[in-house]
C-alpha cells in the first residue's frame, strides 16, 4: 500500500458524516444540537478522513524500514486544529458548504474550539510548524511533548493591569487525540543508585506512569500524516481503598494527585530560567517517556541497538529535554549493557540541538545537588559524559564543561552529547559561534550549522488569509502553498495597477473584518482606512514594547502640538502577554493600558491616533491580526532576538516591516529587499560597543528632546493621573540604566517612523512594496526549513 492523495469528499458527503457523528457520536439530533455539538460531530467527519492516510504512512515506514525523525519540546503552540485539518485534507469549502447547509454559521462552529495552547511563544509554535511541515514533506516522525492539563494562562486586564486565569483547554472533550492505554512506562525519580556485580542499579524511590495521547498530524494534501505524542501523568500505585474505608478521603487520592501535578501545568515563563524541581521532572518525564517508547520502536523493528543512528534522529528543541543524552547512555549502558563508549558514540550520533537564545537568564542550569536528588544515576553519568569529552579533547579550557561551580549546564551538555548544534537564523549562528560557545566550536569545528527558522505557509496565509490566497492562486495559479518560492512569479504584477488594487482589497477585507472584531470586543472604533501598526509577541523587555509605547506617546505629543499637520491616521495594536512573575513587563502592559485610555479620549487626536490592546493573545488572535497589518514591529535590542518567526507571519501577509537588524530580520531585509523594510537602529556589535558607556541612556536622552518630552509626561502622571507616581521606577530606570537600549535607537526610530508615514502616503509605493515583501518571502516556508534539517542533520528523506 503506498500514500495517495485523498479524495475530497462532497458537501453532501460530509453532511452524512456529520449528521451521523451528531446522532451516534454525540447523541443529539440537529434540532436540539449546541455549536458545541456540531462542532465535534464536524471535527470528528473531519478525523475520520486522516485516519487512512495516517494509518498508510506508518505502515509504509515500516515496511520501508525508514529513519523517523523525533522532535522533543517542552512545548506545542498548536493552536485550534479543525480548520487547518479541513484545510489540508481540501475538505474546507465542502465542510463549509455542509455546514452552512445545515444552518450553522462556519465561523461560529470554527471559533468554538479552544486553543490548544501548549506553549509560550515563538519557541512552541516554531514546533507546531515543523510538525506540520514533516507531514506535508512527507518526513516520517513523531512530535513528542507533555499533555499538559492547564496550558497557557488565560489574560485579562483590570484596570490596565494583566490578570492570569487557568486555562482549562481539556474541560471539553478534546477530538483530536486518541488515548493510548496501552502505550505507558514507568518513569522513576529521586531514590539511590547501588552497585550490583560492578554495575550500576538505579532505585528510584517515586515512579510515575506516562500515559500517551496521540494527535495526528496531517500534511497538505493529505499525503502524509505523522503523530504527535503527548504524554500525561498517572499514579503508579493505584487509589488506597483501605484509607479510603477508614475515611481518609484526602489520603486516599494523594498519589494520584501527586503523579497529575507532572502534567498539570506549562510553566508560563518563555525567557527567563528557573531551576524549580517539578520543571525538571517535566523535563525529564518528557525525555524519559519519548526514550522508552523510540527504543521499543526500534527494537520491534528487529533491529540491533548498535544500528539505532541509522534509524533514529532525535531533536532537541532547546535544552529542556538536553537530559535525552545522559537518560540514553543509561538506558543502553544500565539495562542493555552496552560499554560506556559505545553509549556514548551512539547517542551524540542521533542527537542534535537546537539553540534559541543567547539570554544568560534563559540559560539552563541545575544545582548538582538537585540533579543529583531527582535523578542521582543521571547526575554520575553527566559526570562520566564531561569526564570524557575532556579526556577525548585534552585542549579543553579549564572553564570550560558540562560541571562547574556545583552546576550542570544544559547548554553544554546538549552540545556535547549533540553530533550538530543548530541556531535559528544566520545572525543567531553567527553569535553562537562568537559569544556562546567559541570553545566548543574550536573543538568541533562543523558542528555547529544555521537553519533559519520558517513558518507553515498553510496555516499562516492559506488558512488565516483566504482573501489574499485567493488572489494569489489567481494571479499565479495553484501550488505555491507546498512550494512557497513560487510566490516569485507575483513579482511581475507588482507593476500592474489593477494587481495592485487587488492586493489593497484583499488588505482592506482583513481590515474591515478586524475593525469589526475590535469594535464587537473592546468597544473602541477604528478607522480601516488608518494604517494598522502591530506588535503582537510575549512581553519582554528586550522585544521593546516600551521602545513603541515610548515613540507612540511622542507621536501623540506631536498632534496636539501641530494638530494641523498632515498625519497619516494610525492605529497602534499591541498584544502579548507577560510572565507572571516578570514585574517590569507588566509594568509595560500597565503603561500601555493607561495611554491607550488617554489617548483615546482625546477629542484634538481623533481618529489620527488610536491604540489597542486586546487581551489574550494567542495563535487564533494572531490569525485574525496578521492578515490585517499594514506595519509590522520587529524591534528588539541587535542581537537579542534568536530569529523571531512573527516577522515572518507578517511579511508574507503583506506587512512592511519597521525593524532592528536582529534575528531573521537580517535575512528578510536581504530576501525582500532593502527598499521594502523600514530599517533603523543600532546592530548587535554597536550595541555591544554602546553599553560600555555606563551614562549611554543618560547621553541619549538628553540628545532627544522629544524622549525628554515623554519621559516628563510619564514622571508627571499624565497616563496614570489617580497615581501620578505610579512609573517613577520605570522613567528612573530609562534614565540610568536602560539596558536594552530603548533611548539610544529612539530618534532613529522616530526618524524611521516618519519615513513610514510618508510611504504610506503614496498608495502606488506602499502596495508596490507590499505586494513584493509577499512575493519575496518563499525562503521563509518551514518546509524549506524543514529540508535543512532533514538533509543537514537528521540525514532523511522523504517517503514520499
Ligand atoms: C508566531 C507567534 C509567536 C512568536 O512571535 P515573535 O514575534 O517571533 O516573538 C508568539 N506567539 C504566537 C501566538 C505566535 O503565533
Amino acid at each position: 500500500m503506498t500514500v495517495k492523495d485523498v479524495i475530497a469528499p462532497s458537501a453532501d458527503d460530509l453532511r452524512q458524516d456529520i449528521l451521523r457523528h451528531l446522532t451516534f457520536t454525540m447523541g443529539k439530533d440537529a434540532d436540539h444540537a449546541s455549536v458545541y455539538d456540531w462542532r465535534m460531530a464536524l471535527s470528528f467527519a473531519i478525523r475520520d478522513r486522516i485516519v487512512e492516510p495516517w494509518f498508510a504512512a506508518t505502515k509504509q515506514t515500516w515496511e520501508q524500514g525508514r529513519k523517523r525523525v523525533y522532535y522533543l519540546s517542552m512545548e506545542f503552540l498548536i493552536g485550534r486544529i479543525l480548520e487547518d485539518a479541513a484545510i489540508n485534507l481540501g475538505l474546507r469549502a465542502a465542510a463549509r458548504e455542509a455546514i452552512e447547509g445545515m444552518g450553522q454559521s462556519w465561523s461560529a462552529v470554527v471559533e468554538d474550539e479552544p486553543d490548544a495552547a501548549l506553549g509560550n511563544g515563538g519557541l512552541g509554535r516554531l514546533a507546531a510548524c515543523y510538525m506540520e511541515s514533516m507531514a506535508t514533506l512527507g518526513c516520517p516522525g513523531y512530535g513528542y511533548g507533555i499533555r499538559y492539563e492547564h496550558g497557557l494562562f488565560k489574560q485579562r486586564f483590570e484596570g490596565g493591569r494583566q490578570v492570569e486565569a487557568p486555562e482549562d483547554w481539556l474541560k471539553q472533550r478534546h477530538p483530536w487525540e486518541f488515548e493510548r492505554p496501552e502505550a505507558a512506562y514507568e518513569i522513576g525519580f529521586k531514590g539511590a543508585v547501588e552497585m550490583r556485580a560492578g554495575k550500576a542499579v538505579w532505585i528510584p524511590s517515586e515512579t510515575v506512569l506516562a500515559e500517551a495521547f496521540d494527535m495526528p498530524v496531517i500534511g497538505w494534501k493529505g499525503r502524509w500524516a505523522n503523530t504527535l505524542r503527548l504524554w500525561s501523568a498517572k499514579p503508579t500505585t493505584m487509589f488506597d481503598l483501605a484509607r479510603f474505608n477508614h475515611g481518609d478521603y484526602a489520603a486516599a487520592a494523594e498519589p494520584e494527585a501527586l503523579a497529575r501535578t507532572l502534567s498539570r501545568v506549562l510553566y508560563p515563563d518563555d525567557t527567563t530560567y528557573q531551576g524549580k524541581e517539578l520543571r525538571l521532572k517535566q523535563e525529564y518525564f518528557l525525555t524519559a517517556a519519548a526514550l522508552h517508547d523510540i527504543i521499543r520502536r526500534h527494537l520491534a523493528g528487529g533491529y540491533r541497538l548498535e544500528d539505532l543512528p541509522a534509524h533514529v534522529a532525535i531533536q532537541m528543541n532547546d535544552t529542556h529535554p538536553a537530559i535525552a543524552g545522559p537518560e540514553l547512555v543509561r538506558i543502553l549502558v544500565d539495562l542493555y549493557g552496552m560499554s560506556f563508549e559505545q553509549a556514548i558514540e551512539i547517542a551524540v550520533k542521533c542527537l542534535g540541538y537546537t539553540n534559541h537564545t543567547l539570554l544568560p537568564e534563559a540559560l539552563e542550569r541545575w544545582a548538582c545537588y538537585l540533579m543529583g536528588s531527582v535523578l542521582p544515576r543521571h547526575m554520575q553519568i553527566i559526570e562520566q559524559i564531561d569526564a570524557w569529552h575532556l579526556k577525548t579533547n585534552p585542549n579543553r579550557p579549564h572553564y570550560v564543561g558540562v560541571v562547574k561551580h556545583q552546576e550542570v549546564r544544559m547548554g553544554e551538555l546538549a552540545f556535547i552529547t549533540a553530533h550538530k548544534v543548530n541556531g535559528v537564523s544566520a545572525l543567531h549562528t553567527k553569535l553562537i559561534k562568537q559569544n556562546l560557545f567559541p570553545e566548543l566550536d574550536t573543538l568541533h569545528p562543523g558542528r555547529i550549522v544555521n537553519q533559519t527558522n520558517g513558518i507553515t505557509p498553510r496555516r499562516w496565509l492559506r488558512m488565516s488569509n483566504p482573501a489574499l490566497s485567493r488572489l494569489i492562486t489567481e494571479t499565479i495559479g495553484e501550488g505555491w502553498e507546498a512550494d512557497l518560492d513560487k510566490l516569485r512569479a507575483l513579482e511581475p504584477h507588482v507593476e500592474d495597477p489593477g494587481f495592485r488594487d487587488d492586493f489593497a482589497d484583499a488588505k482592506r477585507r482583513n481590515k474591515d473584518a478586524l475593525a469589526n472584531w475590535i469594535a464587537r470586543e473592546q468597544g473602541i472604533k477604528i478607522d480601516p482606512a488608518a494604517m494598522f501598526d502591530v506588535q503582537i509577541k510575549r512581553i519582554h523587555e528586550y522585544k521593546r514594547q516600551l521602545l513603541n509605547i515610548l515613540q507612540t506617546i511622542a507621536q501623540w505629543h506631536e498632534i496636539r502640538e501641530n494638530p494641523q499637520a498632515d498625519y497619516q491616521p494610525r492605529v497602534k495594536i499591541f498584544g502579548g502577554k507577560a510572565a507572571p512573575g516578570y514585574q517590569t513587563a507588566k509594568e509595560i502592559i500597565r503603561l500601555i493600558n493607561d495611554v491607550a485610555t488617554v489617548v483615546n479620549a482625546d477629542p484634538l487626536v481623533g481618529d489620527r491616533l488610536r491604540i489597542v490592546y486586546p487581551a489574550n493573545y494567542n495563535v487564533s488572535m494572531a490569525e485574525r491580526l496578521i492578515p490585517a497589518a499594514d506595519l509590522s514591529e520587529q524591534i528588539s535590542t541587535a542581537g537579542k532576538e534568536a530569529s523571531g518567526t512573527g516577522n515572518m507571519k507578517f511579511a508574507l501577509n503583506g506587512a512592511l516591516t519597521i525593524g532592528t537588524l536582529d534575528g531573521a530580520n537580517v535575512e528578510i531585509r536581504e530576501e525582500v529587499g532593502a527598499e521594502n523594510f523600514f530599517l533603523f537602529g543600532l546592530t548587535a556589535s554597536e550595541v555591544m560597543e554602546r553599553r560600555k558607556d555606563p551614562e549611554h541612556a543618560r547621553h541619549a536622552i538628553l540628545q532627544s528632546q522629544a524622549l525628554q518630552d515623554v519621559l516628563q509626561m510619564i514622571a508627571e502622571g499624565r497616563f496614570s493621573p489617580d497615581e501620578p507616581t505610579r512609573y517613577h521606577g520605570l522613567v528612573h530606570n530609562m534614565w540610568h540604566s536602560d539596558y536594552f537600549l530603548c533611548a539610544s535607537d529612539f530618534e532613529a526610530y522616530r526618524a524611521a517612523q516618519v519615513e513610514v508615514d510618508r510611504a504610506f502616503a503614496d498608495p502606488e509605493r506602499w502596495w508596490r512594496m507590499a505586494a513584493l515583501n509577499t512575493a519575496r518571502m518563499g525562503f521563509f516556508s518551514s518546509d524549506r526549513a524543514i529540508q535543512g534539517y532533514m538533509t543537514e542533520i537528521w540525514g532523511t528523506e522523504s517517503a514520499l
